[in-house]
């Protein structure tokens, strides 16, 4: 394809793309392709000719369209969100005209320096506490991952080789040194409650070091508290277990519950103090809700501020802040602890002599030292480009609306109260509820029925859950196209689809 060639392409693309948006609603939201249909579709080896654009973009719509699930339809309630936006797409556009490796600062220097600079911006607009800003007082700084599971996994290899720095005396011999090593990383314990993503267990398996969920309560909300926290710990403690690293939660999956910072720090502080050495490393997964502390209220509401005391936190901007996957951004207290991690030595990396010059002198960040892969694509480039066109008032209003949308919802769940039975939220656009029924079986059986029921429909979907053996339905508001006369569509086939299961 030459010039002309892609200009004309690239219009014909993107005028299909708009008409896209523009016309979402009128599809399924949810594939109804049976398994196995693309491979009925197309050859089974790819063509020897190439072929004329036209023919590859007519198979858009005709074969790979079918095949999607529409996370950008109004009435996708389903999980959370997975953001794009105009600006988020010239984004990638442009970062895919300038692809590289950009692993060291002279492979770009553009790539890195725009990454700190708006993931400070970032910061900034979250309220983070002042450790975790690349001009902090403690060295943080932010950098740009894949996602939240590779996060906690970065997050979790800093964390460990940061505890077994910190407790392993330093007069062994080298036989010594290597067998206390091992005895020591077979007792060390990562900690998680039964509410976490799945990502910190998974972390905790690539590591090969041990896991423990501590449940938590409906009553607290299912929410991690001091008491419960103590509790594990104590636990730990009796078992010869070496805690040395907990994933606390603002916006847990299942529900959206907010763990207690205060309570956490509290509780660690009663088994190892922050800032001693062997104190536990505790990272905060803010994923999905993490978006919303662009808005003063929410800062206020999580106690934001007391994650000053923990290591790392990380939000991913392609959930809920327009932003396409993948934009994961995780921040660290002090970036010494990933370079200590994370850092190799190999001649090949250092080539060039600014490179070399600028790396060694310690002028520049190697982005590669923060992360698992060593390339890396230009990620920041699509945030930079949101916000410029949204501005921090514009990505509030966002929040701010499709949170409305949230306690709408519950609302008019609220006053159906003979049908419905809310479980937990409305939290940061997500309600958990369930259909009443004289038992918890009868109960189970009629949300199950509805959940498919209105899922079949192709007007929207929802996620499920169980809680404490309640299967219940995860209702969010917080897609982009989502209005208010899409909720109220949604509602009305709930409560139409309940009403006729309770009849049945
Ligand atoms: N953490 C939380 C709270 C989540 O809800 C999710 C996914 O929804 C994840 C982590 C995993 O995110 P990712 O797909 O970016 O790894």
């Amino acid at each position: 394809m030459d010039s002309e060639g892609f200009r004309e392409a690239a219009i014909s693309s993107i005028d299909e793309i708009i008409s896209y948006f523009d016309n979402i609603g009128t599809r399924s939201v949810v594939s109804t392709v049976e398994p196995g249909y693309l491979r009925k579709l197309l050859p089974s080896t790819a063509p020897e000719e190439g072929e004329p654009w036209a023919d590859i973009q007519r198979d858009m719509e005709a074969k790979i369209l079918p095949g999607i699930t529409h996370w950008q339809h109004p009435g996708f309630h389903a999980f959370f969100p997975c953001a794009t936006s105009y600006p988020s797409i010239l984004g990638e556009l442009y970062s895919s005209a300038l692809s590289g490796a950009c692993f060291n600062w002279i492979c770009s220097p553009a790539v890195t320096e725009l990454e700190t600079i708006v993931l400070d911006w970032l910061a900034r607009m979250l309220n983070l506490p002042a450790c975790y800003l690349s001009t902090g007082p403690t060295r943080g700084g932010g950098v740009i991952q894949g996602s939240a599971s590779e996060a906690v996994v970065t997050a979790m290899v800093a964390a460990r080789d940061k505890y077994v720095r910190e407790t392993t005396p330093m007069d062994l011999s080298e036989d010594a040194h290597d067998d206390f090593i091992a005895h020591k990383r077979s007792r060390m314990v990562a900690l998680a409650t039964t509410m976490t993503h799945s990502s910190t267990k998974k972390a905790a398996i690539i590591l090969g070091v041990r896991f423990q969920a501590i449940p938590v309560r409906a009553e607290d909300n299912y929410a991690l508290t001091e008491p419960v926290l103590a509790a594990a710990l104590a636990d730990c403690r009796a078992r010869g277990l070496e805690p040395f690293f907990l994933t606390a939660t603002l916006g847990t999956t299942d529900t959206c519950a907010v763990d207690d910072f205060a309570g956490i720090t509290a509780a660690l502080e009663a088994h190892n103090a922050p800032d001693t050495p062997g104190e536990v490393w505790v990272h905060v997964d803010a994923a999905y809700a993490g978006a919303a502390l662009v808005c003063p209220e929410v800062q206020t509401a999580t106690h934001i501020a007391r994650i000053a005391r923990f290591h790392s936190f990380d939000m991913n901007m392609h959930k809920w802040l327009l932003t396409n996957f993948d934009a994961s951004c995780l921040f660290v207290r002090d970036r010494n602890w990933f370079i200590q991690a994370l850092s190799i030595n190999q001649a090949i990396y250092a080539t060039g002599s600014s490179a070399s010059t600028a790396s060694d002198g310690g002028l520049v960040t190697d982005y590669r030292e923060w992360q698992i892969p060593l390339g890396r694509r230009f990620r920041s480039l699509k945030i930079w480009f949101v916000m410029r066109t949204y501005g921090v008032k514009g990505l509030q209003a966002y929040i701010r609306r499709t949170t409305k949308l949230g306690e709408d919802f519950a609302e008019w769940m609220r006053a159906r109260n003979g049908l419905f039975e809310i479980l937990t939220g409305p939290s940061f656009s997500l309600t958990v509820f369930r259909v009443k029924g004289q038992t918890e079986e009868e109960s189970n059986a009629r949300t199950k029925r509805l959940c498919e029921g209105v899922n079949a429909s192709g007007k929207m979907w929802v996620s499920n859950t169980v809680l404490d053996g309640k299967f219940a339905i995860r209702m969010m508001t917080g897609v982009r196209a989502t209005e208010k006369e899409h909720v109220e569509a949604a509602f009305k086939l709930l409560v139409d689809m309940a009403g006729e299961i309770v009849k049945s």
